[in-house]
């Protein structure tokens, strides 16, 4: 997609006004109804109407008058509206190049007020697959309906909990400086995926790091779900070092399926060293650590230092049971869905961004500009307390 942030510049105040009305009409709107913009904005009449056709021209809204007559942002005006709040922290003075295109999420290079390069993580959950994770609605409880403004949303809100407190354990994962909306905002790092490399120098350390990792993150009580050569970086400089990334689907060891989860990362690493690095892990004398890490042993671990437990952590950081539930079952969806791989998936369709977003009613609070002015807002209207990365 291309992010052209120029535009945001020339948006008016009132322009952004009316963007955010639209979303906070999207609350329980379908479509939002120029009245309800015009309303929520509290503009001088006609005002709303008129930056309407405005964002409409820059792609920032849809409008449709199938139904009914109303609009509904797109994925552009989501980011703008991240991007803006970001931006309005002093975390953002510019946007650059996109670096990368995953499954479920588009990178671009970010410049902070204090010229530091950070890397900016957009989500697009939902994106690909919306219409069938429509029907797991059954998971959501009293939620009724969800858009992939909500799972993009949960999507940021849990990565971005989960590389904060990783980082504070002491785990190699990217700094984790801030989030809002569908949007993370981390540190860059100089390092390629572990799949862009097609030699090793020191395959049996690498590949002896990989395993301890994952043990190391089971004894903290989390699973990755996802830890395999597209998610673990390796630095450019050279070293040994791997950095961890992308946490949207990480589980707790108290998961149903945690063990067999826990056993798929594994397979995967092994799967990957022998397939593509060459290299068979075998015990020998130079081997340093398990050959496959064991569950038991770590879940054993976690369970005795339930205090410390980063599962338990993250329960304070909004991200919750429920949250956990819609991810699951979107991503439960994605996986089903028939893409697996996590580069060249693509836009999934429409250029605009305007295709496959279809409803969005449901969504929570999101105050933005007029409202908290932080346009924050996680975790409140929750009507069950529950644990992070847990669930079942
Ligand atoms: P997805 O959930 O869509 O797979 P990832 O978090 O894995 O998203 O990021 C996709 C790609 O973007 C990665 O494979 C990596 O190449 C690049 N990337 C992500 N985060 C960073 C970062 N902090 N620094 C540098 N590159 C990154
Ligand atoms: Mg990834």
């Amino acid at each position: 997609m291309k992010l052209d942030v120029n535009v945001l510049r020339y948006l008016s105040r009132e322009e952004f006004r009316v963007l955010t009305a639209v979303e906070m009409g999207q609350k329980n709107h379908e479509l939002v109804p120029v009245q309800l913009v015009d309303s929520i904005s509290g503009l001088k009449h006609g005002g709303a109407f008129r930056c309407l056709k405005t964002l409409l021209r820059h792609k920032l809204v849809h409008h449709e008058a199938s139904k009914y007559d109303g609009y509904r942002l797109t994925t552009l005006g989501y980011d703008f509206l991240a991007i803006r709040a970001l931006t309005a922290r002093g975390h953002i003075s510019s946007v650059g190049r996109q670096i990368g295109v995953g499954k479920e999420s588009d990178i671009f290079e970010v410049l902070t007020d204090e010229g530091e390069v950070l890397a900016l993580k957009l989500h697009r959950l939902g994106r690909t697959s919306f219409r069938a994770v429509k029907s797991k609605r059954d998971y959501l409880g009293k939620r009724s309906s969800f858009s992939w403004l909500y799972l993009s949303r949960l999507a940021a809100l849990k990565e971005y909990a989960f590389m904060k407190a990783l980082g504070e354990h002491g785990f190699p994962v990217p700094r984790a400086v801030d989030h809002n909306r569908h949007a993370v905002l981390m540190s860059m790092l100089d390092a390629a995926p572990l799949v862009q490399l097609r030699h090793l120098d020191r395959p049996r350390a690498a590949y002896a790091t990989c395993m301890a990792l994952l043990y190391r993150l089971a004894a903290k009580g989390l699973v990755h779900c996802d830890f395999n050569e597209f998610n673990l970086m390796v630095s450019r400089a050279g070293g040994e070092g791997l950095t961890v990334i992308d946490f949207p689907q990480m589980v707790s060891v108290g998961h149903a399926n945690a063990r067999e989860l826990f056993e798929r990362d594994v397979d995967c690493i092994v799967r990957f060293f022998t397939k593509k690095i060459g290299y068979v892990p075998q015990e020998d004398e130079e081997f340093d650590g398990p050959l496959r890490p064991s569950f038991e042993a770590a879940l054993a671990e976690a369970s005795a230092a339930a205090g410390d437990a980063l599962d338990v952590a993250l329960a304070a950081s909004g991200f919750k049971r429920q949250h956990q539930a819609a991810l699951e079952a979107a991503f439960a969806e994605q996986e089903g869905s028939g893409s697996d791989g996590d580069e060249g998936e693509g836009e999934g369709g429409s250029g605009s961004g305007e295709g496959e977003e279809g409803e969005s009613g449901g969504e929570e609070e999101e105050g933005g500009e007029g409202s908290s002015g932080e346009g924050e807002g996680e975790g409140e209207e929750e009507e069950e307390e529950g644990e992070a990365g847990g669930s079942g």
